[in-house]
């Protein structure tokens, strides 16, 4: 037991993930646990399995394990590649660079094409590389679709044709942790090999779920794979998955959950979804500029809809606002993490919510940073609410 006084209200959880799980969801786990080889365990599963494709716009199998985000990136280079692989990795900023360590410690060689963190992969840059690699030493290509660290989105079209124009026959891979279910993505239409999802970002799940969708061609080269694996393994699970079961316990209450989800995904539809989210990012840049701050996302065209990073005056600490934030006003705001520890905080704005969510997070950061005394105009929660007012429609 804390000592600390009741906290009325709800806390608003604005990181970039995990996001706020909404009601319909939280009931819909609370649930009986089941048995995981009966009939009922296998309607569930069996339902979410189909579902869950047309999330990653995929006809190809999904698999699920119950695991974080992490284990799904692990899985997607365990599954596809053999010891001493060369793979190509772009360096978007942080969860890159997590993905590119998991690389090293399974005894792959990663190429990391550097970045300073402010903008997405640059596709030119991965053609040329792949250009002049025509022994096809390199095997994948890995890219992060929605950099959490930086709110920097790549563009996974772009990257394919990238490959095409290279006529480089590498896997492509890439993890849409945080932009699955927000940002529109095509696992099929853009020739993705393994696409890594989790479960506690875009789809509004607790943590406990991890994904990947896998192409022919992925299961063409896992037939080859000789990096050793057991609990990842695609086969044993794509054997099971086939009958509506798992090789071993799955998270039962959260696999109910996934399945609320993405009816909740369908009945709003995902384009407006994607609109909705489009929607939300706009104000919260507009609220940045108008406070005077800076987005770290450099290029327009890279821009986030899910997070956005935002740089502190010279000499003020990101934490020290967060902390006044989550103190005075119940919000939690993303953290710098490595490179830009101190520098910036991340709002999130993913997940399930609304017009009136993102006025009250910018309220919460817009009050915090006059109580630490940052430099700024207060004219951020007016701006989103002009444009917010502004753009409002019956459909949104
Ligand atoms: C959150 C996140 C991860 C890590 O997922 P975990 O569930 O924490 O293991 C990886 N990549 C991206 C882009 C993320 O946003």
């Amino acid at each position: 037991m804390s000592n600390a006084p009741r906290r009325a209200g709800r806390h608003f959880l604005q990181i970039p993930g995990p996001t706020p799980v909404p009601d319909r969801i939280l009931r819909a786990m609370d649930m009986p646990v089941i048995d995981h080889r009966g009939p009922e365990f296998k309607r569930l599963s069996l339902r979410v399995l189909s579902g869950i494709r047309t999330i990653f716009k995929t006809a190809s199998p999904v698999v699920i394990y119950p695991s974080s985000g992490t284990g799904a990136w692990e899985a997607a280079l365990l599954n596809t590649l053999s010891p001493g692989d060369k793979v190509l990795m772009y360096e978007t900023g942080h969860f890159a660079t997590l993905w590119k360590n998991i690389a090293v410690k399974l005894g792959l060689q990663p190429e990391f094409i550097a970045s300073d963190w402010r903008s997405g992969a640059d596709a030119a840059a991965i053609e040329a590389r792949l250009s002049e690699d025509k022994a096809h030493t390199v095997k994948a290509v890995c890219v992060v679709h929605n950099e959490t660290s930086t709110g920097a989105t790549s563009r996974i079209d772009e990257v394919r044709r990238a490959m095409d124009a290279a006529r480089h026959p590498a896997l492509l891979m890439v993890d849409t942790i945080s932009s699955l279910a927000s940002i529109d993505y095509r696992h099929d239409e853009w020739g993705v090999d393994v696409t890594v999802g989790g479960s506690q970002k875009g789809l509004m799940l607790p943590p406990g779920l991890g994904f990947n969708a896998i192409s022919d061609k992925a299961l063409a080269a896992a037939k080859a794979a000789r990096l050793p694996k057991s609990y990842f393994g695609w086969k044993e699970m794509l054997a099971a998955n086939k009958d509506g079961f798992f090789p071993y316990t799955p998270a039962t209450n959260l696999l109910y959950g996934l399945a609320e989800a993405i009816e909740m995904l369908h009945e709003e539809g995902l384009d407006r979804v994607f609109a909705r989210h489009e929607r939300h990012a706009e104000a919260v840049r507009r609220a940045i500029r108008a406070w005077s701050l800076e987005i770290l996302c450099r290029d327009p065209k890279y821009y986030s809809s899910t997070l956005t990073a935002v740089l502190m005056p010279d000499g003020h600490n990101a934490d020290v606002l967060r902390a006044a934030a989550l103190d005075k006003f119940d919000v939690s705001l993303g953290t710098g993490l490595s490179k830009v520890a101190g520098k910036v905080f991340r709002i999130g704005h993913l997940g399930d919510t609304n017009d009136l969510t993102i006025i009250a997070t910018l309220a919460g950061v817009e009050m915090a940073l006059r109580l630490v005394g940052v430099p700024h105009k207060p004219a951020g929660v007016a701006a989103a609410m002009a444009y917010f007012a502004e753009t409002a429609r019956g459909d949104n």
